[in-house]
């Protein structure tokens, strides 16, 4: 396919921020969409494979200027002028590309296939003469693309497509499309969007226009799936109004998420995020084989850190590194060893349990795995549907280091990355939320050199915006805690997006988790809300960005803290 045409379509859909009209622009090139090109789905998304793939573009700000530096033969300094004052590269392109058009005419015709080519070479590259070799990559795609593909072309590469469609709206569009939209095509398609976690895949059966066959896509061991994500409940009462009476209850382990396959003899270990740390937990994938019973499964857990002399749990900034770490894995182990405590089976031996209530799924996890305490555990239940007890279970779990308790649905499926009712969370009142950071003060004295003040936002309305709520610049070297100016600059300064004085742009990526005295309204920041006293608490590698706290949860803290001043 033209490339063209695929830019044509962002260029349709950044157009209008109406979901409606987005879903009418895609259905319609979905439609003329052949199943050749499927893997254009993959670009719709700024993607070269599905989400789950570590084989990202991951191309800095630095080497695409560099590119466009190339194809343009404008001088690179140049360039990254245009863009301290344009301030989105896709634009620069756009523009240095229209100045360069008017001399040469380009002669070749830039297809999907040749960007995708060109796209997945990339993270293969290895050793010396890289850089060059995919500036080269680079160049030659740019070199023959009109303004308009060039700056969608930067874009995809940087990562920043900007055009405004989520899952849902392909979602609704592929429905659209090949089954006269309606609520339960949508459905279908979305669960089978849930268990293959590719679009390519749902959109090469949905194009037949058979329902049949999509509900016939299973999960696959060895393919990361997302987890299914909880609400909060502030009383017991709430919570048992949303998940219903009686239900599971169980400790909120305060450790990350893990998601383990098995299939025979081997073992697949996967991140909330996806990410692939088989090679970082050994002993789970030990565990794993010896104590839990089936030819092949899909398990869900929380892995949690505890103390090697006093077996106390600690908290999850105390075992975090163990998820990025790639070398001395073993010392890493000892120092650090961490309990799993499974609470849920997603598949067991051929067959996808998603579907089953989540009653059947616990019971059969309570058959097949025999629980070793400091290795391997089913999760800590109870069924009930008495606040009391519930509570005094609640009480249990925190005096155990925990940080409260799941409330679970007993009939409820299994919806993986969705945050639906039928599983809530329940901590205590505590202010803390997860941020995104988005700017940064150079500092001075002491710290001159160093990132030293940091902005933080929150999510706006539309997907991609993000509102300044407050600046932070304690918490940080303190006992125990990873976060230090050093590692905080070193980590933010490849991100930098522009400069002035001392103040820096930063792209939002780097996911925190800040505490907080209060939620005051500020006039200050662009998103009417400011901290006071905020304190970086632990990095996120864990959290993705569209999971950070939006408006909405801004301002439910603020009135959740209104309301227990009042009932004290
Ligand atoms: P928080 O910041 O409160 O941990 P979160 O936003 O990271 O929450 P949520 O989905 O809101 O994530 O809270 C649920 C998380 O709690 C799960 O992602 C999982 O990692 C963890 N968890 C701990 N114990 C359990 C359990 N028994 N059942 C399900 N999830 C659990």
């Amino acid at each position: 396919m033209q490339y063209k045409k695929l830019a044509q379509l962002y260029e349709d859909l950044s157009s209008t921020t109406k979901r409606l009209e987005k879903i009418e622009i895609l259905s319609k090139f979905l439609s003329y969409l052949s199943k050749e090109d499927r893997d254009v789905m993959y670009l719709l998304e700024g993607m070269i494979y599905p989400e789950y793939d570590d084989r990202k573009i991951g191309i800095s700000n630095q080497l695409a200027i560099k590119a466009i530096s190339k194809a343009t033969g404008i001088e690179p300094k140049q360039v990254t002028k245009e863009w301290k004052s344009i301030g989105d590269l896709g634009e620069v392109s756009k523009k240095l590309m229209q100045n360069k058009k008017q001399s040469t005419l380009h002669s070749h015709v830039l297809t999907t296939e040749k960007v995708l080519e060109n796209l997945r070479k990339l993270p293969g590259l290895e050793g010396k003469g890289t850089v060059d070799k995919k500036i080269g990559l680079i160049t030659e795609l740019l070199t023959s693309a009109s303004s308009i593909e060039a700056q969608y072309l930067v874009r995809t590469l940087i990562g920043d497509l900007r055009i405004g469609v989520q899952e849902s709206t392909i979602r609704e569009a592929m429905s659209s499309a090949f089954f006269d939209r309606n609520g339960k095509s949508s459905e279908i398609i979305q669960k089978a969007i849930d268990k293959a976690n590719d679009l390519a895949i749902v959109f090469d059966i949905a194009k037949k226009g058979k329902l049949k066959e999509l509900e016939k896509v299973s999960l696959e061991i060895g393919k990361p799936i997302k987890a299914m994500l909880a609400q909060k409940a502030t009383s017991f009462k709430e919570g048992f109004e949303k998940v219903g009476k009686p239900c599971a209850v169980e400790y909120k382990y305060d450790g990350f998420r893990m998601i383990i396959h098995k299939r025979g003899k081997e073992v697949f270990l996967f991140t909330r995020m996806l990410e692939n740390v088989t090679k970082q937990f050994p002993e789970v994938v030990e565990y794993i084989l010896e104590y839990v019973k089936g030819n092949s499964f899909i398990l869900d857990s929380e892995a949690v850190g505890f103390n090697k002399k006093t077996k106390e749990y600690t908290d999850f900034q105390a075992i975090s590194q163990r998820i990025r770490r790639k070398y001395d894995i073993s010392k890493l182990q000892k120092e650090l060893p961490i309990e799993v405590n499974v609470f849920d089976v997603l598949y067991y031996n051929g067959k996808s349990t998603l579907d089953e209530p989540f009653e059947k799924r616990t019971k059969l996890l309570r058959k097949i795995l025999k629980d070793h305490p400091y290795k391997i555990i089913a999760s800590k239940m109870i069924i009930t549907d008495d606040e009391k007890e519930a509570d005094k279970f609640y009480k249990k779990a925190l005096d155990d280091n925990q940080e409260g308790v799941m409330m679970k649905s007993l009939s409820a499926d299994y919806r993986p990355g969705r945050r639906v009712g039928n599983m809530v969370k329940m901590k205590p009142e505590e202010r803390d939320l997860d941020l995104v950071i988005t700017g940064a003060e150079y500092g001075t004295g002491k710290r001159s050199g160093w990132l030293s003040s940091f902005i933080l936002s929150c999510g706006g309305e539309k997907k991609g915006e993000y509102l300044e709520i407050g600046k932070v610049g304690t918490g940080i070297a303190e006992k125990d805690n990873e976060i230090t100016f050093e590692s905080l600059t070193e980590l933010l300064t490849p991100l930098i997006t522009k400069e002035k004085g001392k103040n820096a742009e930063i792209k939002p990526k780097i996911v925190v988790s800040v505490t907080y005295q209060e939620i005051q309204r500020s006039p200050n920041y662009n998103s009417g809300w400011a901290l006071r006293f905020p304190r970086f608490t632990a990095l996120r590698p864990d959290k993705p960005l569209k999971e950070i706290a939006d408006l909405k949860e801004v301002s439910e803290a603020f009135n959740n803290q209104k309301r227990n001043w009042r009932f004290g």
